[in-house]
C-alpha cells in the first residue's frame, strides 16, 4: 500500500536555505535585525495596521494582548470554547477567567448575538476566534465592544490574508495575533505577531516585547539609559525564524491561491454527495468573506459516525482528524472557566467534525481524499 496521506505537510518555497545562510553571514542572530523589520513591514503594509510584532508563537502574542487588554485577578474575557487552548491560557495566566459562548451553527465562529448576554460588570474584552480562517462577524462585534468599552482581540491563527468586507483579518479588531506554526499557511515551524490597529497601545507592546524594558526609546535616542519600566519578557524570534518566515511570507499568496484550489475541489467535488446522501454537510462561507483556504472539513451525521469514519480512512491510509475537545469540558476549562447560556452547538458540532488533508502542492492527492470520504459516507 501506498505511504499514508498526511493531514499536514508544511510549505517549503526553496528561498528559505539563502536567506538563513544571509543570517549566518551577517551573525545577526538575536531577534529585532533586518528580517525581523522586513517580516513586520511587510504585515503592516499588507494588512494596514499602525504596528506589528514578530513573536516566538500565536500563543506568546495572545498572552502579549491579555496583557494589553489591562486583565486583573477576577476580570472577564468573552471567547468562544471551540477554539485551541492558547486563546483561555493567554486570559487565565493573568488571573482573568474565560467565559464561553456558543458557536453559530454555520460558520462554528463565535455566534455574535450571544455576546451580549455574557457581558458583567468585570467584562474588559471580547477574543474572536475566525475558525478555518473565515472571520467572525466582525462589525457586530465591533459594535457591542463599542457600547460596552471592551477590547476586541481577534485570534486570527488561521487567517491570514483572509478578508471581511474588504478588510484583512488582523485588522478588524484592536489587536489581533498569528500564528506560523507548522500547520498553518504560512510557516516558520514556531512562530507568530501581534498586530495591533489601536495606537495607543504601540508603545506598551514595544516594552512588553523588549522584557519590560524601554529599550525601543533608547535605541531612538528618546531616553539616556536603557532600564526595566513595565512587565513584559522575551516575546522576540530569533533572526534564524523571522528569515525562515521571510522566505514564506514571499509566497503567501502562491501558497494561499493553492490552498484556495483544493479548497474549491473539495467543496465542488462534495456538493453532489451533501445533496444525495443527507449525511454531511459542508462548510459556510458568508458572501461578505473571502477566505484563505486554511481549512477544509466536513460535519458528519454524529458522533459515532464521525469516529468510525477516521478510523476506516486512517486504515486506508489517510489522516483526517478531528478537531478541538470543546474548552469548557476540558480538565482546566472546568477549573478555570465560566460558560454564559448554552454550548449545544458547540459540543454538536465538536463532535462531528473531520479534517481533510490540505496542504500547499497536495494537488491530485485530494482526489483521493474525495473518493474514500464519499465510499465512507454512502456504504
Ligand atoms: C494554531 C492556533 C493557535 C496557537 O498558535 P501557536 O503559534 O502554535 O502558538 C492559537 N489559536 C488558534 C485558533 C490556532 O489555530
Amino acid at each position: 500500500m501506498s505511504a499514508p496521506l498526511p493531514f499536514n505537510r508544511p510549505p517549503l518555497t526553496g528561498r528559505e536555505l539563502e536567506n538563513l545562510r544571509d543570517v549566518l553571514q551577517r551573525r545577526e542572530l538575536a531577534g529585532n535585525g533586518t528580517y525581523t523589520q522586513a517580516c513586520q513591514d511587510w504585515l503592516k503594509a499588507r494588512l494596514g495596521v499602525a504596528e506589528a510584532l514578530l513573536t516566538q508563537s500565536c500563543t506568546a502574542a495572545l498572552e502579549m494582548a491579555a496583557i494589553l487588554c489591562g486583565l486583573a485577578p477576577g476580570d472577564e474575557v468573552i471567547m468562544p470554547s471551540f477554539t485551541f487552548v492558547s486563546t483561555a491560557n493567554a486570559v487565565v495566566l493573568r488571573g482573568a477567567v474565560p467565559v464561553f459562548v456558543d458557536v453559530r451553527g454555520d460558520t462554528l465562529n463565535i455566534d455574535e448575538k450571544l455576546i451580549e448576554a455574557a457581558i458583567t460588570p468585570r467584562t474588559k474584552a471580547i477574543f474572536v476566534v475566525h475558525y478555518a480562517g473565515v472571520p467572525c462577524e466582525m462589525d457586530a462585534v465591533n459594535e457591542i465592544a463599542r457600547t460596552h468599552g471592551l477590547v476586541v482581540v481577534e485570534d486570527a491563527a488561521q487567517a491570514l490574508l483572509s478578508t471581511y468586507n474588504e478588510r484583512q483579518a488582523g485588522a478588524l479588531g484592536d489587536i489581533a495575533c498569528f500564528s506560523f506554526h507548522d500547520s498553518k499557511n504560512v510557516v516558520s515551524g514556531e512562530g507568530g505577531a501581534l498586530v495591533i490597529k489601536r495606537a495607543d497601545f504601540v508603545e506598551r507592546a514595544h516594552v512588553l516585547w523588549e522584557k519590560g524594558t524601554n529599550r525601543k526609546a533608547f535605541l531612538k535616542g528618546e531616553v539616556d539609559k536603557y532600564t526595566w519600566v513595565d512587565v513584559g519578557s522575551s516575546f522576540l524570534p530569533s533572526e534564524l525564524t523571522a528569515a525562515f518566515l521571510g522566505a514564506q511570507l514571499e509566497y503567501a499568496d502562491d501558497i494561499t491561491r493553492d490552498r484556495l484550489a483544493t479548497w474549491e475541489f473539495y467543496h465542488h467535488a462534495f456538493a453532489e454527495l451533501e445533496r444525495r446522501s443527507n449525511q454531511i454537510v459542508r462548510p459556510v462561507v458568508p458572501p461578505k468573506v473571502r477566505h484563505n483556504g486554511h481549512l477544509y472539513y466536513l460535519l458528519l451525521r454524529d458522533g459515532a459516525s464521525r469516529d468510525a469514519t477516521i478510523e476506516r480512512l486512517r486504515v486506508g491510509g489517510i489522516v483526517a482528524p478531528f478537531h478541538y475537545v470543546p474548552l469548557h469540558s476540558a480538565p482546566a476549562g472546568v477549573k478555570f472557566c465560566r460558560t454564559s447560556g448554552s454550548l449545544a452547538i458547540t459540543d454538536d458540532v465538536a463532535a462531528r467534525l473531520i479534517r481533510l488533508p490540505l496542504w500547499y502542492g497536495i494537488g491530485d492527492l485530494a482526489g483521493r481524499v474525495v473518493e474514500a470520504v464519499s465510499r465512507e459516507v454512502l456504504r
